[in-house]
């Protein structure tokens, strides 16, 4: 079968593409390595769609969770991974799970019995030098495609290990304790938010990173490197008790205003997107539990009750610099016959990495049409994950990212406790217009 579009990745982010571009009138060339002689250190089996680890696709709670909202979205339109995860579903109170060999079978059996579609088990190595190509590789891409993608990106564009200090929602910080400063005045002043310490509090704090439960690396990641630059802050602990004074906790240079000194200690939060409704914790990468994560970050002065956008952590985990590599439409800048989806492209998760596989399909799909492409809005959870990952985000800092609300445009004149569901009414009036601009799909 001569292709239109060739995916390589039979995982969530490619199967969703090919769904969507078959259903659309597209002839698909699925290239998955599994079942073709390969294998990656956390696939069990050689089936599409395999779950390597969790089966819940978390909340399915459309009205007040951002990843429910996201399920509604992609139900809408008719989402491979949403039907499969439907006709697999377990058990699991608000939150969707599922039966994971069955669901797998079920996204095989989907796609296997389309005729626009051709399963091909084998490795790809190299990025397709023309023609439409959507790469759903995933966060343990093969070395041998890793090192091409890496050769047509440049150096430190791609990552294959995550380091990520947790992000805080900017209205749940505690602006009386903390103030915005950079040190000694540099920048526009206002580019980082301190959380100050005094001694007893620093030491405290010390302890407890020490004591606090730690996550462990699977086998196959134990030699995650440490670069010094993105060490865990446990482990910069573990060094010495002034090391975290000497490091990302350095006071020096940071006035505090209800004082007029510098503190014993700094924490200190930078802008992580556009709207500057997020902060990350600068230095606070991390393999504490997060239930340990949350218990004592909040110990932090100014933070104590800080709602945390993400969690820290380290893991495998190869992605893009998607923010300076990617166009708005997930096309490589100079070389735009390539898309990419799914995990490699900096969202993390399951559902999320379906989603970006599910827009970059119907994105090809326009082009393939010669239709022009509107993007979802950003006031709904696709439209606002699609916009972080290609250029809200921070490039220079940029590390994956859950779908949540912390990406979307604000709502201050909403009072706080009725502020997630106005975010999902909004989501809901505008996801729906834009749906109205959508191609009709052939019967
Ligand atoms: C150990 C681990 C645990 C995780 N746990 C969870 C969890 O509990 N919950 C959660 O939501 N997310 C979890 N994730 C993240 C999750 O894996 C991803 O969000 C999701 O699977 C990404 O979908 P994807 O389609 O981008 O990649 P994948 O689902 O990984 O699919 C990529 C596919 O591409 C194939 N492939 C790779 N290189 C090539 C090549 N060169 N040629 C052809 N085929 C290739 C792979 O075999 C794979 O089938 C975990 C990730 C890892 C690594």
């Amino acid at each position: 079968m001569a292709n239109d579009v060739h995916i390589i990745g039979g995982g969530l982010a490619g199967c969703e593409a090919a769904w969507q571009l078959a259903r659309r009138g597209a002839k698909v060339r699925l290239s998955e390595m599994r079942g073709g002689g390969s294998t990656t250190p956390a696939h069990q089996t050689e089936g599409l769609a395999e779950l390597v680890c969790s089966n819940s696709f978390r909340s399915d709670d459309h009205e007040n969770n951002a990843v429910g909202l996201l399920h509604r979205e992609m139900r809408q339109l008719d989402s491979l991974v949403m039907r499969a995860g439907a006709a697999a579903q377990v058990p699991a109170g608000s939150a969707m799970a599922v039966d994971r060999d069955m669901f797998s079978y079920e996204i095989e059996k989907l796609l296997s019995n389309h005729s626009n579609i051709e399963i091909i088990r084998e490795r790809v190595d190299a990025l397709p030098s023309s023609g439409p190509t959507i790469v759903a590789t995933g966060p343990l891409t093969a070395e041998s495609l890793a090192e091409n993608i890496v050769a047509a990106t440049g150096q430190n564009r791609l990552a294959f290990f995550d380091a990520i200090a947790p992000i805080v929602h900017f209205e749940t910080i505690d602006m009386d304790v903390c103030w915005m400063q950079s040190r000694w005045d540099k920048g526009d002043g206002k580019d980082y938010v301190n959380c100050p310490m005094d001694k007893e509090q620093y030491l405290a704090f010390h302890q407890g990173l020490l004591d606090g439960e730690k996550t462990s690396f699977r086998e196959w990641e134990a030699d995650t490197p440490y670069f010094e630059g993105c060490m865990p802050i446990e482990v910069m602990a573990a060094r010495g008790i002034d090391t975290l004074r000497y490091g990302p906790m350095k006071p020096v240079g940071l006035d505090d205003p209800r004082t007029g000194r510098w503190p014993y200690a700094v924490v200190q939060l930078r802008q992580d997107n556009k709207l500057g409704t997020l902060w990350n914790m600068v230095g606070f990468q991390t393999k504490l539990k997060h239930a340990e994560q949350v218990r004592l970050f909040r110990t932090i002065p100014g933070l104590e009750r800080a709602e945390f956008a993400r969690l820290g952590g380290l893991h495998r985990n190869t992605f893009l610099n998607s923010p300076l590599l990617l166009d708005r439409q997930l096309r490589l800048k100079g070389a735009a016959h390539i898309r990419f989806a799914g995990q490699i492209t900096g969202c993390e998760g399951y559902v999320e990495s379906a989603a970006i596989g599910l827009l970059a399909g119907l994105m090809t799909a326009a082009e393939l049409g010669g239709r022009e492409w509107q993007a979802p809005p950003r006031t709904a959870a696709m439209g606002a994950l699609l916009a972080h990952i290609t250029g809200d985000a921070e490039a220079a800092s940029f590390q994956p990212m859950n779908v949540n609300f912390g990406l979307f445009p604000p709502l201050p004149e909403v009072k706080k406790k009725l502020r997630k569901r106005a975010y999902t009414e909004r989501a809901k009036a505008e996801f729906g217009k834009w749906l109205e601009g959508l191609e009709a799909v052939p019967a």
